[in-house]
């Protein structure tokens, strides 16, 4: 990346900053349009998808995948000699290696558009103007698109405690993680290294994992976590973090009944949030107060309350996921200088998004839950299975799949899906499409199941469950 001194002005038709996956896309885009564009990173390209986040977390997800292939493979026959060895430090360097890789992309993508990089941190001078370590640039159009980190909870001791960031880079496979939150991130740790060997615990304060989801689909999930070792404590409290005599740390949390515990841990996991990276923008120089979740308020076309100036992905959303970033950074894009491809350019947020949670079995889920739908629609009808997929007939295991429907019932239009199983996140992303083109319940009636599998269910679900 290069390093721009000096003291001049530059003067561009947009200045993005932040190199993570919005903030990429709109300043290739622009740059791929003939604007003149500079993009200021003060670490790692990528942000924190690339580095921190989606591509190392499903790496690990894949690795974790083979424990469960290894439980089940005897029942197909297969004769596993002598016990698996698994080697994280391998893990961890062709991790390193793979994301080093990506970054590199990133950098020769953008240049390759002819996008400026410019590395360092970013500040407002005043609501036109953006220093970066002594240099000056006005644009006319500035997007804010910093991202987010980890937010610790105000806990004693919470310092020993690591955040999500650090589980890629640890010395080895903790014996016991405990898990403080019970939302994406606390949910796929749990599950990617109970499956890489640790005795993992999940302390999450409310009735219910993954706040937000469909409640069903939560519990599912719950249910399959626990079945497979995990322990889970809903409605549970967290005193304190302590040091033990043995160097570890003891985990200090009271049960739903009350009780008190101390449980070991060699690793603390501390996943309950994330907060906008706002800090040093100095937004007030700008015109800029961030509202009460620490989030830049935008409208709908992404434009902040200082005239030129947008904000987009985690930063400013309330749905912090990559690909609403990216969808971000293309709609802004199209906003200001005209749509390329699409005849009619959607706000990303009034379309269906679906979202997966990456633990085994993975969380599949696009539009409204049960109860959101139940607040929001005069009338609704449920449709729901549960079972236990083919797969599973010789594979020794027992888990069970869940599919399930949410239909409004005067406009017949599929307005929720959910499923947890294998490959969920590979399911519902063809169904977001047909959510988006307003598929009805006889839509999906009429289309052929696909034969044997899991997704043929959603299209051979007959009978209503539950009606409200
Ligand atoms: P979430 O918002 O998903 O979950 C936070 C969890 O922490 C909740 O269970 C919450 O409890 C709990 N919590 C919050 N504060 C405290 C506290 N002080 N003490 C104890 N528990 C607390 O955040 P994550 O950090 O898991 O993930 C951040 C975001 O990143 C996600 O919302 C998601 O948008 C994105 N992400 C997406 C992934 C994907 O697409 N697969 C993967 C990972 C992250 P309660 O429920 O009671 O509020």
């Amino acid at each position: 990346m290069t390093t721009d001194t000096g003291s001049d002005t530059d003067f561009l038709d947009m200045l993005v900053i932040g190199g993570g996956s919005g903030g990429v896309r709109a300043a290739r885009l622009a740059a791929l349009r003939g604007k003149r564009v500079a993009l200021v990173e003060q670490a790692h390209m990528g942000g924190t998808c690339v580095n921190v986040g989606c591509v190392p977390k499903k790496l690990l997800h894949y690795a974790a995948s083979y424990a469960h292939a290894f439980d089940e493979a005897p029942g197909y026959g297969w004769q596993l000699q002598g016990p698996v060895a698994f080697d994280w430090a391998h893990l961890r360097s062709a991790r390193a290696q793979e994301i080093e890789r990506l970054r590199g992309i990133y950098r020769r993508r953008l240049e390759e558009a002819g996008v400026r990089l410019v590395a360092g941190h970013a500040r407002f001078v005043d609501p036109r103007t953006v220093e970066v370590d002594g240099q000056r640039f006005q644009a006319r159009h500035i997007v804010i698109a910093t991202g987010s980190r980890p937010r610790r909870p105000d806990l004693p001791g919470a310092e020993r405690g690591v955040d999500s960031d650090a589980m890629f880079t640890l010395p080895a496979i903790p014996r016991q993680l405990v898990i403080v939150g019970g939302g994406y991130i606390a949910c796929e740790m749990a599950s990617i290294f109970q499956g890489l060997g640790a005795e993992v615990t999940l302390l999450e304060r409310s009735g219910q994992l993954l706040k937000g989801f469909d409640t069903e689909a939560a519990h599912h999930l719950r249910a399959e976590l626990s079945r497979q070792g995990i322990r889970v404590e809903l409605d549970s409290k967290v005193g304190a973090l302590r040091p033990a005599d043995d160097g570890r740390t003891t985990v200090e949390w009271q049960d739903s009944h009350g009780h008190a515990h101390g449980t070991p841990a060699d690793t603390v996991l501390l996943a309950t949030g994330r907060q906008p990276n706002t800090e040093g923008l100095a937004l007030p120089e700008a015109g800029i107060a961030t509202d009460e979740k620490g989030r830049i308020p935008v409208d709908a076309d992404l434009r902040t309350p200082a005239e030129g100036v947008y904000a987009l992905g985690d930063v400013a959303t309330a749905k912090p996921l990559t690909p609403v970033a990216i969808a971000e950074a293309q709609q802004l894009i199209d906003h200001l200088y005209g749509p390329a491809h699409r005849r009619s350019p959607r706000r990303v947020h009034d379309t269906y998004t679906p979202t997966a949670v990456f633990t085994h079995p993975s969380v599949g889920s696009i539009g409204y839950s049960e109860e959101k739908a139940r607040q929001t629609f005069d009338a609704i009808d449920v449709y729901r299975s549960d079972f236990k997929g083919l797969k599973h007939a010789l594979s020794g295991q027992a888990p069970s799949t869940l599919v399930k429907l949410v239909v409004d019932r005067a406009s017949d239009q599929v307005v929720g899906l959910h499923i947890v199983s294998e490959d969920a996140a590979e399911i519902v992303q063809g169904f977001a499409v047909a959510m988006n083109a307003g598929a009805t319940k006889a839509d999906f009636d009429d289309t052929v199941g696909l034969h044997p599998t899991v997704a043929e269910e959603l299209v051979s679900l007959r009978e209503p469950s539950r009606q409200s």
